[in-house]
Order: C-alpha cells, then sequence, then structure tokens
C-alpha cells in the first residue's frame, strides 16, 4: 500500500462494497468523531462517521473532492503503520505502556531456556501500546538455563528456593522488586500482565511447598507481591487470565481509563475538568458498579466544599476500585437500558422493537454485546443525542482489539 494513501470501503444501502482511495492532502488534524450533516448533499448518503483510529477525514473535504467520492458510508480499512493516534478513548500525547514478564514476549529467558510467547500481548497489545519487559530472574543474574525455583516455608517465614542447589534467592529477588519497582513507577506504566504459575511473577495461587510437601495455593510471586503492594492502583493481570473474554476486556477497559486519567493529571487536574471527565465516564462506571457511580456522582458534587487535593484523590481511588468490578451481562443490560430511555421519543415502532430486541438477545446470550452497542451507537449518532455521544462507554477502546465480541 502506498503510504501516502489508504484504502476505503464503500458501502451502499445495496451492500454493494468497493474501495477507492483517499489522497493525502485529505488527512487532517481534525480528530474528533462527527456524524454527515443532516442536509449532507451527496446522494444516498449514510449519516455515519467516518473514523479511523489513524487518520480522520474532513466530510466536506470527500465531498468537495474532485476524485468525485460518493458520499456513501466510508470505513477505512487503516494500514499497520497508521495506526495509534485515536483520540476518544486515549488522550493524544499520552504514552499507552504496558509492563509485562519478558518471557510472554517469545525471549528465550525461562529456566528451560525457552518462552511462554503470548501472541494476543506481542501481536495484538503490541500495536497499541509500548511494553516495558521484565524478568526478575534473569536481572537479578540467576542465568539462562538455571535450575528451577519455588516458594517454601519450613517454618522461618517464605522462602524463594532452587531446590536442586539448596541456593535461597529471598533477600536478593526482595531487594530486586523493590528497587525495581520504584523504577517501574516513574514509567507511569497503564497496566502489567504477568506469567502465571511463576513464583517470581505469577500473580495468585502460587503454590507453596511445606516440608517438601506441596501446600496452598495462595500466594503471589516475589516480584508480583511487589507489584502490587507498592502500586495498588495498577491494573495487573496474567496471561491465563486473560484468555478469558471478561477478564480480558474488563483489564483492558481498565488500562485505557487508567491511562485517560493519567491524561487528564498530566493537563493539570481542575473542578470543571474533574466534572468533564466523570460526565464522559458515567455509564462505564455504572456498567461496572452502580454504588460507586452514585458515591462518585457525590463526590463530585461536593467539589468546593472539601479542599481540591483531597477531591482528587477520592476520586481516583473510587474510580479504580469501581472498575476493577467485573460488568456483567446483566449490568450492561441496565446501561443499555437506561440508554435506550433517551431514545424513547425519538425512534419508530419498529425502530425501538429493534434496538429492545438486540439487547434482549444479548441478555440470553444470543448476542454479542458488540450487536446492541452498535445499533444504539448508530442511532446515537443518526439523532445526535448529544449526552449519550460523549459516553466513553460507547468507544472505551480501540474495536481492533475485538473486546466485546463475546456474549
Ligand atoms: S516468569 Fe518472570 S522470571 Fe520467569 S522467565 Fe518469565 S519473566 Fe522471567
Amino acid at each position: 500500500m502506498d503510504r501516502g494513501m489508504i484504502h476505503v470501503q464503500r458501502l451502499s444501502y445495496g451492500r454493494q462494497k468497493e474501495t477507492a482511495l483517499v489522497p493525502e492532502e485529505l488527512r487532517s488534524p481534525w480528530s474528533r468523531f462527527r456524524p454527515v450533516p443532516r442536509d449532507c448533499p451527496v446522494e444516498r448518503a449514510h449519516r455515519i462517521l467516518v473514523h479511523t483510529h489513524a487518520l480522520h477525514y474532513r466530510l466536506d473535504d470527500l465531498h468537495h473532492h474532485p476524485s468525485g467520492l460518493p458520499g456513501l458510508l466510508l470505513m477505512v480499512q487503516s494500514s499497520p503503520q497508521n495506526t495509534g493516534s485515536w483520540t476518544s478513548w486515549h488522550e493524544e500525547g499520552q504514552p499507552l505502556r504496558l509492563g509485562v514478564s519478558t518471557c510472554l514476549l517469545g525471549e528465550n529467558v525461562r529456566f528451560d531456556s525457552g518462552h511462554a510467547h503470548d501472541r494476543f500481548v506481542t501481536e495484538t497489545l503490541g500495536q497499541w501500546f509500548e511494553l516495558v519487559p521484565v524478568c526478575p530472574e534473569v536481572e537479578i543474574g540467576m542465568g539462562i538455563p538455571r535450575a528451577t525455583i519455588r516458594l517454601v516455608d519450613e517454618g522461618q517465614g517464605m522462602k524463594l528456593v532452587a531446590p536442586s542447589t539448596g541456593e535461597d534467592f529471598t533477600k536478593p529477588m526482595a531487594d530486586y522488586s523493590r528497587k525495581k519497582v520504584a523504577e517501574l513507577r516513574k514509567l507511569d506504566l497503564d497496566g502489567y500482565i504477568l506469567k502465571k504459575g511463576s513464583p517470581s511473577c505469577g500473580m495468585e495461587r502460587i503454590k507453596l511447598y511445606m516440608k517438601g510437601m506441596p501446600g496452598p495455593r495462595n500466594n503471589s510471586g516475589v516480584f508480583a507481591a511487589e507489584l502490587m503492594k507498592q502500586w495498588p492502583g495498577l491494573p495487573v493481570e496474567e496471561d491465563g487470565r486473560l484468555n478469558d473474554p471478561g477478564l480480558r476486556e474488563n483489564f483492558i477497559e481498565r488500562v485505557f481509563s487508567r491511562n485517560r486519567w493519567r491524561g487528564l493529571v498530566t493537563r493539570g487536574l481542575t473542578r470543571r475538568r474533574l466534572v468533564e471527565f466523570h460526565t464522559s465516564h458515567k455509564l462505564l462506571i455504572r456498567a461496572h458498579n452502580e454504588s460507586a457511580y452514585r458515591r462518585m456522582g457525590q463526590l463530585v458534587g461536593s467539589a468546593g466544599t472539601v479542599k481540591d487535593r483531597e477531591l482528587f484523590d477520592a476520586y481516583e481511588r473510587e474510580f479504580q476500585a469501581a472498575l476493577c468490578t467485573k460488568a456483567t451481562v446483566k449490568k450492561h443490560v441496565n446501561v443499555l437500558q437506561h440508554a435506550q430511555g433517551y431514545l424513547k421519543d425519538i425512534l419508530n415502532a419498529v425502530e425501538k422493537r429493534e434496538l429492545m430486541a438486540a439487547i434482549e438477545d444479548y441478555r440470553q446470550g444470543l448476542l454479542p454485546l458488540v450487536v446492541p452497542l452498535t445499533l444504539m451507537r448508530y442511532n446515537i449518532r443518526l439523532h445526535e443525542i448529544e449526552y449519550l455521544s460523549s459516553q466513553l462507554y460507547f468507544d472505551p477502546h480501540p474495536k481492533e482489539l475485538m473486546l466485546r465480541n463475546h456474549s
């Protein structure tokens, strides 16, 4: 593909599909979602947004371009080199950064000189995030290959030892972890993906050996425990759990939300900006935790009666905690029905029935969440429902991650 051009797909009501090229001079820093105007002069114009996570086009430019592109729905298929400049779910200029256990990137750093390559991390998340690799065992000088280590408790507290050699790595790993996490905090990560089952990196359910026998599985790896202790607000997951579509979506949603919050803090947190932030996250928060949503509303309403610093800190704590609660089908249905209320006097009977049917089918597990959401989004933009247009719930992360394609 020519770097100066981008392929677009034109769809008509008749479902014809063609491809066309949008010349480079039409690229624009203009970066807001925008509906095709009601009075769009182009024949059969479909009032839908033109959007790509890479580039955005002024519809006016397209309409009046000598290429005579008809004003049908333009869906841009972005090329890989164009990824990364979206603005609705991500603050521009605010890098997206994830800490990752090095072996998940396919690096041969494991005890047996192997790796634990996770393609979702490298090929999907890697397109959007800067990945910061950390291998605690290599970084404390254990070498590759190396003896296997495990957590043991022989009555003198938990230790990290290599049973085959008797070496004790408890202190070096604890010292390293404290220092490394402090260094990582300076990088402003948005999240961390750990390797499951590792006595160094595992997030949970790490086996503790007592008197040579496997004991309870309720520990974290030494490095992981320090990471979560020093940095409680950081979204942390491990590779195994990310195979669960619900947990995966929840984690990525928290990561993008944290990035937006960091962007807000970087720009300078004010009461007005906090209100704007809260307003655009209302439905997203409700999909996770209704009671936290109410508490956060009260907090924002108390602006001016408490010190700003206390208000901002309390809001950040509530925001992070609220998003930790997993969004369920029931909660999504509640949010969708609430949003539907804004359309009740606008849609005709058939449109209402279609929307209600899509929500009900999602509730019953017959359709993935993306279906009622897409229908809802279409109507919101078609009818220019201002409050709902501003809700990040409808676009909390890049669609390319396909996080809402599960039922
Ligand atoms: S689990 Fe952690 S310590 Fe073990 S190889 Fe992977 S990154 Fe290194």
